[in-house]
């Protein structure tokens, strides 16, 4: 339970989070299970009319009404997720981790408002800027959150929301985070974070300015590679806006999803932890290599961002990327398809690793790719998500793949 989880470190409350009695027990009997049920459920009922009518006002979290507000498998997930945000209200699910996007940008924008949208973000995030949120009469503005001098005068009349990721998808910017959201906020904007990355455990969002806290718990929560499901974690200024558009939309994360989440949160600390530091040593291998002309992970010292990262995340993970010195697309395929561990395909977070080839310049509007800072020619990338195999045998399979690339 949130409350009494106050004093405990947040590796005790992946343990301890979403296990209330309610939710793990049978009224008026000793005992208790582990885990919190699953509720399959739709209609909820009540003991009379007074009840049913007092139930629709109730509009919150834990209290019974119908299935799209949810049921105790959903509350459980939510309130493990709340009790790892300190300053947050709640938290609500979505069925992806788009949706959780989307909504979190629902619930601050009207039609008429400007947002400002980190370039380096997730792609279909940026694409709701040019797409879906055009054709509602938001406008969106692409900025480069690496320009923190820059930032104020991006901000105008109509700007209500800002809109970041860290570090940046796929080429793994990380931008001052703090800073970029204490000018937002002086000037009233939301200020809604992509935290999928680190997760709450690596960067608590609200403690470092958000005021809605984004995760795809499709990736490291879920951690199995076999679930899609969302999560918005908000301050209390913002959590009625994000309920209300939830609910209004329909928004509902399914049982068994939200069980096999909250199974994949108890493990989320120690899996973060091992494949943060296969990724770390991987990374190190990767710099030493010829063929890499530069490696762009965080946690890696002299990689491009480590200083913020250092200063401001206390974990990291197993998602990075680099990038190949020269070559063409079709070196950097014989190096992916010759791996064995490393599956090709999207998303990441997984217990198993993933290698794709990642093309920046196509998913960007104002950021250059390569930076300025690189030669023209070094710009053909890969995407590594490290998972939980044992860190020799990914960086002979990677080895192996060097040897098939050169081989032409
Ligand atoms: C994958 C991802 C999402 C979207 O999550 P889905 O569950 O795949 O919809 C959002 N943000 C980031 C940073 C992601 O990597």
């Amino acid at each position: 339970m949130a409350d009494s989880d106050a004093g405990h470190d947040p590796q005790t409350r992946l343990v301890t989070g979403g296990r209330r009695e309610e939710w793990t027990g049978i009224p008026g009997q000793p005992g208790r299970v582990v885990n919190p049920a699953v509720w399959h459920a739709s209609t909820h009922l009540y003991p009379d009319c007074a009840a049913l009518a007092a139930g629709v006002r109730s509009n919150e979290d834990g209290k019974f009404f119908y299935g799209r507000r949810g049921a105790p498998t959903q509350w459980a997930l939510a309130d493990a997720l709340t009790a790892l945000e300190p300053g947050a209200a709640g938290t609500m699910l979505y069925p992806s981790g788009l949706a959780a996007v989307a909504f979190a940008l629902l619930a601050v924008l009207r039609p008429g408002d400007e947002v400002l949208i980190s370039d380096n973000g997730y792609d279909p995030t940026r694409n709701l800027g040019t797409g879906w949120l055009k054709d509602w009469g938001v406008v969106a503005t692409y900025f480069d959150p690496l320009d923190l001098a820059g930032f104020p005068a991006l901000i105008g009349e109509k700007t209500r929301g800002v809109l970041l990721e860290t570090p940046g998808s796929l080429t793994m910017e990380v931008p001052d985070i703090p800073a970029l959201a204490a000018a937002a906020k002086e000037r009233g904007l939301a200020v809604v974070l992509d935290n999928t990355w680190a997760s709450s455990l690596g960067l608590p969002a609200i403690a470092h300015g958000a005021n809605l806290a984004i995760m795809a718990l499709t990736k490291h929560v879920g951690g199995h590679s076999d679930l899609m499901l969302g999560s918005v974690t908000a301050t209390a200024e913002y959590l009625p806006a994000l309920r209300k558009a939830a609910q209004a939309l329909g928004q509902v994360a399914a049982p068994d999803d939200c069980a096999m989440a909250l199974r994949g949160l108890r493990t989320l600390g120690v899996r973060l932890e091992r494949q943060s530091a296969s990724a770390l040593a991987i990374a190190r291998w990767l710099e030493a290599r010829g063929e890499v002309a530069r490696v762009l992970c965080p946690m890696l010292p002299g990689s491009p961002g480590h200083e913020i990262w250092a200063r401001d995340f206390k974990g990291g993970c197993g998602l990075f990327s680099f990038v190949l010195k020269g070559g063409d697309a079709a070196a950097r395929a014989r190096l992916i398809d010759a791996l064995d561990l490393f599956g090709i395909g999207y998303s990441w977070g997984g217990y198993e690793s993933l290698a794709i080839p990642i093309d920046p310049a196509r998913d960007r509007s104002i950021m250059a790719w390569p930076p300025a800072d690189m030669d023209p020619a070094d710009r053909f990338a890969v995407r590594l998500s490290i998972g939980l195999e044992n860190v020799d045998d990914l960086i002979a399979d990677l080895d192996r793949g060097f040897a098939a690339m050169a081989a032409g």
